[in-house]
C-alpha cells in the first residue's frame, strides 16, 4: 500500500486485514519496527488525529516531524508540494496530511513521500473509520448483521462518509438520520445507506455514532438555531434510552456537549468514545506498518 487516501481505495480483504491487525496491536501484539520519520502536515486543527499518528509512529520506532499552518513557512506562502518535499528531505517517509480541501491529495501522489489522508474537507477520513471499526470489532466481533446509525451533520462529515463505506464494506447495515439540510436527498443512497427517522434508527442500532455539529462549516444557514438542533437531533439521555441494551455510543470528537450529545452520555457506560481514541493509535500503527512494509 503506497498511499491511503480513501476507504474505497481498499479492497475488502485489505480493510479487513488492517482492522484485524489494529485490533491485535490494541490487544498486545508487538508492533513491527520501521526506520525514519512520520510527518504530520496539518492545514486544519486537530487533537486526536495528530497525536494518535504521533503515538502510532512511536510504536513503530519512527521519529515525528510536526508541521501546521501556524508557525511554519506555510505562513510565507510555501506550497503543499514544497512543504511535503521539505519533510521528505528531512527524513519523513510518510506524511499524514489534514486539509480543508476535499480529495486534494490525489494530485500529490507522485511526490517522493507516501501519503495518508488525515481528514480532507468533507470528503474522507479513512483512519478514523479504521479506528471506529476496531472499537466496534472489539465490542461485537464481526460487523456482519450489525447496524450502525450515524446521526447529525452528515453533509459536512468526512467521518460519516468514510465510516459508511467502511462499515458497509465489512457487512454492516448503515442508517443515517439528520436534518434535511444536513442530509440532502441522494446522500444516503450514494453511500449505500438508508435514511431513517432518528427514533426508529435508535431502536435498531447496535452502534450509534453521533457527529459533531460542524459549526465552522455552517456558513449557509443550514439550521434555525443550536437549541433547535439539540431539541430535534441531539442524542439526549431520553433518546439514548431507546437504544437496546448492549448498544454502544461513538463520537469522533471533539464533542459539543449538550448540543449533539448530552454531557452525561459522553462518559456513560455505553459510551466507547475513549475506546475510539485508543483504537485510533493502533489502527494508525497498522496502516503505517502496511504502508512502510514494516516487519
Ligand atoms: N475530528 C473529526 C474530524 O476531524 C470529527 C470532527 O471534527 O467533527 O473529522
Amino acid at each position: 500500500m503506497r498511499h491511503l487516501l480513501a476507504i474505497r481505495d481498499l479492497a475488502q480483504a485489505e480493510l479487513q486485514a488492517l482492522v484485524a491487525r489494529g485490533l491485535a496491536l490494541r490487544e498486545g501484539a508487538t508492533p513491527a519496527k520501521a526506520q525514519g520519520a512520520i510527518a504530520t502536515v496539518f492545514y486544519e486543527d486537530s487533537t486526536r488525529t495528530r497525536l494518535s499518528f504521533q503515538q502510532a509512529g512511536a510504536l513503530l520506532g519512527l521519529h515525528h516531524l510536526s508541521i501546521s499552518t501556524e508557525g511554519s513557512s506555510i505562513q510565507k506562502g510555501e506550497s503543499v508540494e514544497d512543504t511535503l518535499r521539505t519533510v521528505a528531505a528531512l527524513g519523513a517517509r510518510v506524511a499524514a496530511v489534514r486539509s480543508p480541501w476535499g480529495l486534494s491529495l490525489q494530485a500529490l501522489t507522485d511526490l517522493p513521500i507516501q501519503l495518508v489522508n488525515a481528514g480532507d474537507g468533507w470528503a474522507q477520513h479513512p483512519t478514523q473509520a479504521i479506528a471506529d471499526l476496531i472499537a466496534v470489532k472489539r465490542e461485537f466481533g464481526e460487523m456482519q448483521g450489525r447496524t450502525l446509525l450515524i446521526v447529525g451533520d452528515i453533509l459536512h462529515s468526512r467521518v460519516a462518509r468514510s465510516n459508511a463505506e467502511g462499515f458497509r464494506a465489512l457487512g454492516a447495515r448503515v442508517l443515517l438520520a439528520g436534518p434535511p439540510t444536513l442530509l440532502p436527498p441522494g446522500l444516503a443512497q450514494g453511500l449505500g445507506a438508508e435514511e431513517v427517522q432518528l427514533e426508529e434508527g435508535l431502536r435498531q442500532a447496535d452502534v450509534c455514532m453521533v457527529l459533531r455539529l460542524q459549526r465552522e462549516r455552517q456558513e449557509r444557514g443550514y439550521l434555525p438555531s443550536i437549541a433547535e438542533y439539540r431539541r430535534l437531533w441531539g442524542l439526549t439521555a431520553a433518546r439514548a434510552a431507546l437504544l437496546h441494551e448492549g448498544a454502544v455510543i461513538l463520537h469522533p470528537g471533539p464533542q459539543n456537549r449538550d448540543v449533539e450529545i448530552d454531557d452525561e452520555l459522553v462518559a456513560a457506560p455505553q459510551s466507547r468514545i475513549a475506546e475510539q481514541i485508543t483504537s485510533g493509535v493502533y489502527g494508525r500503527a497498522a496502516v503505517l506498518e502496511a504502508m512502510l512494509d514494516a516487519h
